[in-house]
C-alpha cells in the first residue's frame, strides 16, 4: 500500500482556543478515509488544513511523500491535486455551468478550451448532467448543483478528493444521487477523505474511521469494525445519537 497522505502531530487554534490537538493519521492510496465526531469537534478545521485554507500552529502533513511546506504559494499548486467540496456549493453564479466546470482547467492547467470542454462533457454525463451546460447555477436544485461541484473538482483530475458534509444541506431526496457519485468514486479507488452524517453511507465506504472529538482523535478504527464494535464509549453515545 502507497501512502498518499501523512499528517503528524497537527496543531490548530483559533486565537487561543485549541481546536486540533496532536492529530496524526495516514491515508493510502485508493483508500476512503471516513472522519466522524459531534458537531465542533474540528471535522471541518481538519479538512480545511488539509487543503491550505486555514494555517495550522504546529505539525507537518506530508503528501505523495513530500513535505508540504505550507506556503499560500505550494498550496495553490497542490490544490490542483487536492480537490474540495464543500456543504455550500459554491458555484460561480454568473458562469453557466460549462464555464464553471472548465475555468480551473483552462486557467490553472492551461488545457485549450476544446480539451476542457470535452473532458467536462464526459464528467457531466457520468453525473446525468450533459444537458445543463448553458444553465446557470440558480437553475439547478441543490442536489444538481452539489453534482456539480463535484464535477468542477474531478475535472482537475485530482489525486485526492475531500468531501465535507457535502449532502447537509440537501433536501432528503436529492442526498442519494450525490452519495451516489460519491460511492462510484470509492469504487473507481479514488483516495478521499470524507465528512458525513449520512451513516449507512459511512459504514457502506470506509475503509477506516476517524472518530473525533473535541479537537483530538479518540479512535482510528477500521471501518468494518468502527460501526458493530466502536473502541470507546464516546463513539458508541455518537453511534446511538445518529440513529
Ligand atoms: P465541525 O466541522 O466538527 O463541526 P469545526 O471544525 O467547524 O467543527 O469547528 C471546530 C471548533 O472550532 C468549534 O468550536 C468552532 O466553534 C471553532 N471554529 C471554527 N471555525 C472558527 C473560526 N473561523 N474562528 C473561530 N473559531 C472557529
Ligand atoms: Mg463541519
Amino acid at each position: 500500500m502507497t501512502e498518499l497522505l501523512r499528517v503528524e502531530h497537527l496543531n490548530k487554534a483559533y486565537g487561543e482556543v485549541p481546536v486540533l490537538q496532536d492529530i496524526s493519521f495516514t491515508v493510502n492510496t485508493g483508500e476512503v478515509q471516513v472522519v466522524l465526531g459531534p458537531s465542533g469537534s474540528g471535522k471541518s478545521t481538519l479538512i480545511r488544513c488539509l487543503n491550505g485554507l486555514e494555517p495550522y500552529q504546529s505539525g507537518t502533513i506530508y503528501f505523495q511523500g513530500q513535505k508540504i511546506d505550507p506556503t499560500p504559494k505550494n498550496w495553490q499548486l497542490l490544490r490542483q491535486k487536492i480537490g474540495m467540496v464543500f456543504q455550500s456549493y459554491d458555484l460561480f453564479p454568473n458562469l453557466n455551468i460549462m464555464d464553471n466546470i472548465t475555468l480551473g482547467p483552462i486557467k490553472v492547467q492551461k488545457q485549450s478550451k476544446a480539451t476542457a470542454q470535452k473532458e467536462a462533457l464526459r464528467l457531466l454525463d457520468t453525473v446525468g448532467l450533459a444537458d445543463y451546460t448553458a444553465k446557470f447555477p440558480r437553475e439547478l436544485s441543490g442536489g444538481q448543483k452539489q453534482r456539480i461541484a463535484i464535477v468542477r473538482a474531478l475535472a482537475l483530475h485530482p489525486d485526492f478528493m475531500l468531501f465535507d458534509e457535502v449532502t447537509a444541506s440537501l433536501d432528503p431526496e436529492m442526498v442519494r444521487g450525490v452519495l451516489e457519485i460519491m460511492a462510484n468514486l470509492a469504487k473507481q479507488k479514488m483516495t478521499m477523505i470524507v465528512v458525513t452524517h449520512e451513516m449507512n453511507f459511512a459504514q457502506q465506504i470506509a475503509d477506516n474511521v476517524l472518530f473525533l472529538d473535541d479537537g483530538h482523535i479518540l479512535e482510528s478504527t477500521p471501518g468494518k469494525d468502527f460501526f458493530t464494535n466502536p473502541q470507546t464509549d464516546r463513539a458508541k453515545e455518537f453511534l446511538q445519537s445518529m440513529d
